[in-house]
């Protein structure tokens, strides 16, 4: 049960939620954490699990990347337009 919650806090890390202005999608299939991550999310309590994913702000589709395509959201801290520092964070 911890190493799972600790999993689970390792994918919260790769699924967080970021700024909508300037994020951008990457692949987290060669960071060695996508594996643990996505194991723990099959091994979870698919009750808690979705609790869990509501509690964090994690939207449907972001898990879905996530688990699919290890697809994880990451925020540039730059705008996308003017290549400025981000207004928004
Ligand atoms: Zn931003």
């Amino acid at each position: 049960m911890l190493v799972g919650t600790f999993n689970l806090v390792m994918a919260e890390r790769l699924t967080r939620k970021v700024c909508s202005n300037c994020k951008t999608q990457t692949s987290a299939k060669e960071n060695p954490k996508y594996k643990f991550a996505k194991e723990s999310f099959r091994n979870f309590d698919k009750d808690a699990l979705k609790k869990e994913i509501l509690n964090r702000g994690i939207t449907q589709q972001q898990r879905d990347d996530f688990i699919n395509n290890a697809m994880v959201y990451t925020g540039t801290g730059k705008d996308p337009i003017s290549g400025e520092k981000c207004p928004l964070c």
